[in-house]
C-alpha cells in the first residue's frame, strides 16, 4: 500500500513510498483511511527533532490525527460492520505502570508507551491500517465532516476533564471560561466550554473580522484580538476568569496568564513549547495571587479512551447547537501526494488536513 514516511531523526525526510499491507487477525477491524490532519508535531518529527520508527523498522508511517472507515472485520469481532466511520485514539499502554494498567495511558509513568504515527507505531498516513476495537472510536454520521478533529478534541476535553477533577477539592461552579490562542485547540475548547454553558472569551492576535473571531462568536463565545494589548489587563475590562485554557504555543503567555486568574481559579496549559527562551517575571506578584487566591496551575497532554468518547459526545452536542461550525475549522484540504506543500510551508489557515481517499 501507499503510505507517508519519515525516517525519524532526519531533517525533511518525509515522502511516499509503499509500504507492506498490514495482516489483519481474526480480532481486529481494517480501517480505510479517509483523512489524517496535520498538527505542529507531524512538523517537528519531519525535522527530526523526535519520533521513532517501529523496532526493526526504518521508516515510520506519518500521521495521528485520523478519520477512517471500516473495511473489513475480523471473525472475533462482535459490534463492528463494513461502513462504520471511525478514529482511532494514538497511545497504546505501556503494560508495566499502574496508571496505563489501569486505563490512563495518558498518564503513563514508565515512559514505554507508544504512539500511532509519533513513538514506535506506524501512524495513519496510509491507505489502510488494522486495530483492534478497543482502541477505535464509532462516529456517528451527522458529525463525519469535521470528525478528523477528535484526535485534538480528545486533549481539549482531557484538560477540561482534569480541570474539573481537580477542582472536586472545593464548591466549583465556573461561569467564565478564557481561552488563549484561536488555533484548532483554542476553538475546540471554546465550543467544549460554551457546550458546558460557560460565558467564553476566545483571545488572539487576529483581527476581530478574522475567520477564528468568526467562528468564536458561531459558537456564542466573544473575541478579543490582544495584538495592541498585555493580557495581565484584560480581566480589568472583562472580569477575572474561573477556567482559562492556554493554547498559543508561547510560554511567554503562560506566565501572563497567572497574572488574570480570579478566586479558585484554574489554568490549563495545553502548548508544547520547544524552545529555550529566556524572560523576566514577577514572581512574588504571580505567587502572591496563586496563595491569595487558591488557584491552581496544570500541565496536560494527551488522553484516554473515555476522552475520546467525551469527544464524539460533544461533537453531537455542538452540531446540533451551532450546525457546521466545526467544518469551518477544516480550511485546507491537501490531495495527499501533495503533502509536501504542506510540510513546506505551513500557510495560514486554521486546520489542514491530507485527503487520502
Ligand atoms: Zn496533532
Ligand atoms: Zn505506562
Amino acid at each position: 500500500m501507499k503510505a507517508i514516511v519519515v525516517r525519524p531523526g532526519e531533517r525533511d525526510s518525509i515522502h511516499m513510498r509503499d509500504m507492506p499491507d498490514p495482516k489483519m487477525k481474526p480480532d481486529q477491524v481494517a480501517v480505510k483511511m479517509l483523512r489524517v490532519g496535520l498538527c505542529g508535531t507531524d512538523a517537528e518529527i519531519n525535522h527530526g527533532l523526535y519520533g521513532k520508527p517501529p523496532d526493526g523498522d526504518e521508516f515510520l508511517i506519518l500521521g495521528h490525527e485520523n478519520l477512517g472507515v471500516v473495511e473489513d472485520v475480523g471473525k472475533k469481532v462482535k459490534g463492528w460492520k463494513a461502513g462504520d466511520l471511525v478514529v482511532s485514539t494514538v497511545r497504546r499502554p505501556c503494560g508495566v505502570c499502574p496508571q496505563c494498567k489501569s486505563g490512563e495511558n495518558d498518564m503513563c509513568s514508565s515512559g514505554q508507551y507508544t504512539e500511532r504515527g509519533i513513538m514506535r507505531r506506524h501512524g495513519f498516513m496510509a491507505q489502510y491500517y488494522v486495530e483492534s476495537p478497543q482502541f477505535l472510536n464509532k462516529i456517528p454520521k451527522p458529525v463525519r465532516d469535521f470528525a478528523v478533529l477528535l484526535e485534538p478534541m480528545s486533549v481539549v476535553e482531557k484538560g477540561i476533564d482534569h480541570a474539573f477533577l481537580l477542582q472536586r477539592r472545593t464548591t466549583w461552579k465556573p461561569k467564565f471560561g478564557m481561552v488563549l490562542g484561536g488555533g484548532p485547540v483554542g476553538l475546540l475548547a471554546a465550543a467544549v466550554l460554551r457546550a458546558r454553558g460557560l460565558r467564553t472569551l476566545v483571545i488572539g492576535r487576529e483581527e476581530a473580522n478574522d475567520l477564528r473571531a468568526q467562528i468564536s462568536k458561531q459558537l456564542g463565545a466573544q473575541y478579543l484580538c490582544v495584538a495592541n494589548k498585555a493580557l495581565p489587563d484584560v480581566p480589568k475590562e472583562t472580569g477575572y476568569p474561573d477556567l482559562v485554557i492556554e493554547a498559543t504555543g508561547s510560554a511567554k503567555v503562560v506566565f501572563d496568564a497567572m497574572e488574570i486568574l480570579g478566586p479558585n481559579g484554574v489554568l490549563c496549559l495545553l502548548s508544547v513549547t520547544g524552545g529555550q527562551t529566556q524572560n523576566q517575571e514577577p514572581i512574588d506578584l504571580i505567587n502572591q495571587r496563586l496563595v491569595l487566591g487558591n488557584q491552581v496551575v496544570f500541565g496536560s497532554v494527551n488522553a484516554n479512551p473515555r476522552h475520546f468518547a467525551m469527544g464524539v459526545k460533544d461533537f453531537v452536542t455542538i452540531d446540533k447547537k451551532w450546525p457546521g461550525t466545526l467544518s469551518r475549522l477544516l480550511t485546507n484540504r491537501i490531495p495527499w501526494q501533495d503533502h509536501k506543500s504542506w510540510f513546506n510551508e505551513r500557510g495560514s489557515g486554521i486546520k489542514s488536513t491530507l485527503e487520502i481517499s
